[in-house]
C-alpha cells in the first residue's frame, strides 16, 4: 500500500494531519512512525486480514486498555478512530488490512544503548509491576492461544527442528527438549498462571531521559506460567553478557521484590531461559528458509546461540544457586561427600575403587561437561564410554522409544537386531561378516575366546604385558593388567605372555625402527600351540601405548601359520575415537579374525559385540546354542544405531581428527616446556602423557598422581595407567572442541609450572 495512501487514511479515519510517516522493523507485521502535525507522535501498525489477526490485535488493545488504566507512559494506549473504533479495515488492490494506531512511547531501546546494572533492576522491577497489572486480567481468546512462543507449548517447535543446520546446534536444542519434557513440563503445569507480555526483549523495553522504562509490542501476549515473564526478561537481559547469570540475577532480584516467586518457580529459571532461547533460535532458523529477507527475524539469533552454549556447560543446580543467593533464599545443601562415601561403602564392597583422592558425587552431565552434586561443572577430558558426549538426545530418545515398543531377546524375530547388526558389520572388512551380540567388553573377550577354542585346535592364548581385556575368569586370565597385580591370581598355565612392545622406552637395546620387529621377533619366538593372539591396538591400561608399525603384521602372520586366530580388542580404540581410522586395527593395517567391541558402542548403554569370519562362526556352530537374554534386544541395537547415526551426523570422527591434532600438537608444545613431560602419544581423542623424572626416562608417578588430582581440583577429568601408573589419559567425548584442548592446556600448564 502506497504511503500516500495510508496517510490520507489516517487523516479521514483519525482526524489528525500527518507531518511524516517512517517505516519501521516489524516481526510479521508493518510498523509505522507517524509524526502528526501537532508534534504528537504515533505508531501505526498493519496487519493482513485474517479472523485470527481481528482477535488477536482486539485482544491486545483490550490488555492495553487494562494496563493504561493502571499506568501512565509505561504501555502503548490504542488510540480510537472517530468513530469510535479501534481497529479499521481498509483495501488496497489485491489485500485486506487490518490497521490500528498505538500512542508513542519515547525513548531509546535498551538493543541500542549500554544498559548498566541500574537499569537492568528497574528492568526487573518495570515487568514485575508489568505481572502486578496484568494479574488481575484475562481474557479468553488469549488464555486459548496455544503457540510456539508460549514456552509451556515449547513442544510445538519441534517442528522446526530441522531448519536447524549445524548438528552441533541442533543436539543441544535437542538436549534442552528433553530436559524440559523430563524435568520440567510436569512442575511447570502446576505452577501460577497469568497473561504475560511473553517478548520482553531489547528491542521491546524503551528508556527515556527520565530514566523511565516504557514496555511496547504486546503481540506476543499469552496465558502461561507466570515465571516464565521474568525468565523471558533475564534472558534477553543477559544473553550477550559476559557473565549472563549475574546479571540475569539482577533483574530476577528487583522483580522478586514486586512479585515474590516461589522456591520451584525459581528452581526451574534455567531451564526456563534454555527453553526461551531454543524457541528463538528455532524459529530464526525457519525464518531463514522461508523468509531470508527479513533480518529483524534473526536480529537475536547470534546471542541466542551463545547463551545456548554458555548455559550447556552450566550446572541447572549451579544457576539455581546464584538465583536463590540472590533473593537470599536458602539453598539445598546435599550431603557432604564423606556421608555418600560412608553410605555406599555400607552395602558396595570398597573393591569397587572411587577415583581421586577427593572423590566427586555426580548428578547429571551434558555432552563433555559432567555436573557434580554441588553445582560445579568438570570438563570431561577422561571418559571414553559417552563417545558422543553425555546424555546425547539422540541416543537416550532412541533408548526410550525403542522400551516403551518392544524390548526382548534373539530368540525372537525383531527389525533392531538385522537393522543394526548388518550396519555395523558393513563398517568392517567384507571377510568379516557374522556378529555376536553381549553386554559389555568383558563378555566380548570371554565369547571371542570360547570361539577361538572352539575353532583352533591348539590350547594357549597369547597375551600382551598390561593388556586389559574384562573382568570374568576368562577375561582375568587373559588381561596382565589384573593377573599379574600384586593381588592378582597369576599366570595360568594355558596363557602365553608376551612384552609389551614399548618404543618409548625399550627394553631392548636396539634402534628405535627396529624396536618394533625386535618385539615381535620376541612375540613370534614364544609361539607355542596358541590358539588365540588377543591384544590392543593401543594398550589403554598399558598406558596409551600404540603398538609400533609392523608388529601386528608379523606376529597375526605367524599366529595363523601355526593354527591359531588374532583377535582385537577395540573396546577402547573403535568407533572412530582415533580420528585417522574407525577401528584402531586399521592403523596397523591388518585384518583380525575375531574383533571385541564394548564401552563406547551404546554411549554408556550396556552393550558389546564378537565380529568374526563365516568360517570361524561355523566352527563354533557346530558346538551347544549360544544364547545371551540380553544381547542384542532392541533396546540395545536401538542404542547402537543411534550412536552410528550421530557419529556420522555430527562428523565426530573427523572432529576426533581435528582436534586430536590440535591436542597433540598443544602437548608436544608444553613437553619442550616442561622436561617432566616425556612423552605424548596416541591418535586422535586417544591420548597418553608419560610423566618422568627430568632428564630421564624414569617414571615419575608421584608427580603423574599429583597432575591428575590437581587438574581434578580445577575440575578437569582426566584419568592415569600404564605399569607404573605414570601416564595421564585423555580420552574425551569425540565432541569435545578445540576450546576446550585449550582449557586443559592452560590448565596443565598453570599445575606444571607450580609442581616443578
Ligand atoms: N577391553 C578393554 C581394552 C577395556 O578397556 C575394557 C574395559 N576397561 C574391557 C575390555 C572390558 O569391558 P567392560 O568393562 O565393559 O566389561
Amino acid at each position: 500500500m502506497e504511503t500516500l495512501q495510508l496517510i490520507k487514511f489516517v487523516k479521514e479515519s483519525y482526524g489528525f494531519n500527518v507531518n511524516s510517516l517512517k517505516k519501521l522493523n516489524g516481526y510479521d507485521n508493518e510498523n509505522y512512525l507517524i509524526d502528526s502535525e501537532k508534534g504528537i507522535k504515533f505508531i501505526l501498525k498493519k496487519y493482513p486480514f485474517s479472523k485470527k489477526n481481528i482477535s488477536l490485535i482486539s485482544s491486545e488493545n483490550d490488555c492495553l486498555i487494562h494496563l493504561n488504566k493502571n499506568s501512565n507512559n509505561s504501555y502503548p494506549a490504542p488510540i480510537s478512530s472517530r468513530n469510535d473504533e479501534y481497529l479499521k479495515i481498509i483495501r488496497s488492490k489485491k489485500s485486506k488490512y487490518i490497521i490500528r494506531v498505538l500512542s508513542y512511547i519515547k525513548g531509546n531501546f535498551l538493543g541500542e544503548i549500554k544498559v548498566n546494572e541500574s537499569i537492568l533492576r528497574s528492568l526487573g522491577e518495570c515487568v514485575g509491576n508489568l505481572s502486578k497489572h496484568l494479574k488481575t486480567y484475562s481474557n479468553d481468546s488469549i488464555s486459548s492461544r496455544k503457540w510456539e512462543w508460549d514456552i509451556q507449548y515449547l513442544n510445538l517447535n519441534k517442528k522446526f527442528l530441522n531448519y536447524i543446520e549445524d548438528p552441533n546446534e541442533k543436539k543441544i536444542v535437542l538436549y534442552f527438549f528433553q530436559q524440559f519434557d523430563e524435568f520440567v513440563k510436569p512442575k511447570l503445569e502446576k505452577l501460577r498462571t497469568s497473561v504475560i507480555h511473553n517478548d520482553t526483549n531489547e528491542w521491546n523495553i524503551l528508556l527515556n531521559k527520565n530514566k523511565e522504562l516504557g514496555i511496547i509490542d504486546f503481540g506476543d501476549l499469552t496465558e502461561s506460567q507466570l515465571v516464565n515473564e521474568v525468565a523471558i526478561c533475564m534472558t534477553y537481559a543477559s544473553y550477550d553478557k559476559l557473565n549472563p547469570l549475574y546479571y540475569a540475577s539482577l533483574v530476577l532480584k528487583s522483580y522478586n521484590k514486586i512479585i515474590r516467586l516461589t522456591d520451584t518457580e525459581v528452581s526451574l529459571i534455567y531451564y526456563l531461559m534454555a527453553a526461551k532461547l531454543c524457541i528463538s533460535v528455532c524459529n530464526s532458523a525457519y525464518s531463514k528458509k522461508v523468509n531470508p529477507k527479513n533480518k529483524y527475524a534473526l536480529i537475536s539469533e547470534k546471542s541466542a546461540w551463545s547463551m545456548l552454549k554458555y548455559l550447556i556447560k552450566i550446572s541447572p543446580i549451579h544457576a539455581e544457586n546464584i538465583f536463590k543467593k540472590a533473593l537470599n533464599r536458602k539453598i539445598n545443601k546435599p550431603k557432604s561427600v564423606k556421608k555418600y562415601i560412608k553410605e555406599r561403602h555400607s552395602i558396595i564392597s570398597p573393591i569397587f575403587s572411587l577415583s581421586y583422592k577427593k572423590p566427586i558425587a555426580f548428578d547429571s552431565a551434558a555432552f563433555q561437561y559432567m555436573f557434580d552434586k554441588y553445582g560445579n561443572t568438570f570438563l570431561d577430558a577422561y571418559n571414553n564410554i559417552p563417545i558422543v558426549g553425555h546424555s546425547h538426545p539422540r541416543v537416550s530418545k532412541a533408548i526410550s522409544y525403542q522400551i516403551k515398543k518392544l524390548n526382548t531377546n534373539t530368540r525372537y524375530i525383531y527389525d533392531q537386531l538385522y537393522d543394526y547388526g548388518s550396519r555395523l558389520i558393513r563398517k568392517f572388512p567384507k571377510k568379516l561378516s557374522k556378529i555376536y551380540f553381549v553386554n559389555s567388553g568383558s563378555e566380548a573377550s570371554d565369547l571371542a575366546i570360547k570361539i577361538a577354542l572352539s575353532h583352533s585346535k591348539n590350547k594357549n592364548i597369547m597375551v600382551i604385558e598390561n593388556g586389559y581385556h574384562g573382568h570374568t575368569q576368562r577375561g582375568t586370565d587373559i588381561s596382565h593388567y589384573k593377573f599379574n597385580n600384586k593381588r592378582g591370581q597369576g599366570l595360568k598355565d594355558y596363557i602365553i605372555k608376551v612384552p609389551m612392545p614399548n618404543t618409548y622406552n625399550s627394553i631392548y637395546s636396539v634402534p628405535k625402527n627396529k624396536t618394533g620387529r625386535k618385539y615381535a621377533e620376541d612375540a613370534i619366538n614364544k609361539i607355542d600351540d596358541v590358539a588365540a593372539f588377543i591384544s590392543e591396538p593401543i594398550l589403554g591400561c598399558g598406558g596409551q601405548v600404540t603398538l609400533p608399525k609392523g608388529y601386528l603384521k608379523k606376529v597375526y602372520k605367524e599366529i595363523r601359520k601355526r593354527g591359531g586366530v588374532c583377535i582385537s580388542d577395540e573396546v577402547q580404540t573403535g568407533f572412530g575415537r582415533l580420528g585417522e581410522y574407525f577401528w584402531g586395527f586399521e592403523m596397523h593395517e591388518v585384518i583380525p579374525d575375531i574383533i571385541i567391541l564394548g564401552k563406547p558402542m551404546g554411549n554408556g548403554h550396556p552393550i558389546g559385540a564378537v565380529i568374526t569370519t563365516d568360517k570361524i562362526a561355523e566352527s563354533f556352530s557346530k558346538g551347544v546354542e549360544f544364547f545371551s537374554s540380553f544381547g542384542g534386544n532392541p533396546v540395545s541395537c536401538a542404542a547402537g544405531l543411534a550412536v552410528l547415526d550421530v557419529i556420522e551426523d555430527e562428523k565426530l570422527q573427523e572432529n576426533a581428527k581435528n582436534v586430536g591434532n590440535y591436542y597433540i600438537r598443544k602437548l608436544n608444545k608444553l613437553k619442550k616446556e616442561f622436561k617432566v613431560i616425556g612423552d605424548i602419544r596416541g591418535s586422535g581423542l586417544f591420548i597418553g602423557i608419560e610423566i618422568i623424572e627430568e632428564n630421564s626416562k624414569r617414571p615419575d608417578t608421584k608427580l603423574a598422581q599429583k597432575i591428575k588430582n590437581e587438574l581434578r581440583k580445577n575440575r578437569i577429568l582426566v584419568g592415569s595407567d600404564g605399569p607404573h601408573d605414570n601416564v595421564i589419559k585423555s580420552k574425551p567425548p569425540i565432541c569435545f572442541s578445540k576450546e576446550n584442548v585449550n582449557e586443559v592446556i592452560y590448565t596443565l600448564r598453570n599445575i606444571l609450572k607450580k609442581s616443578i
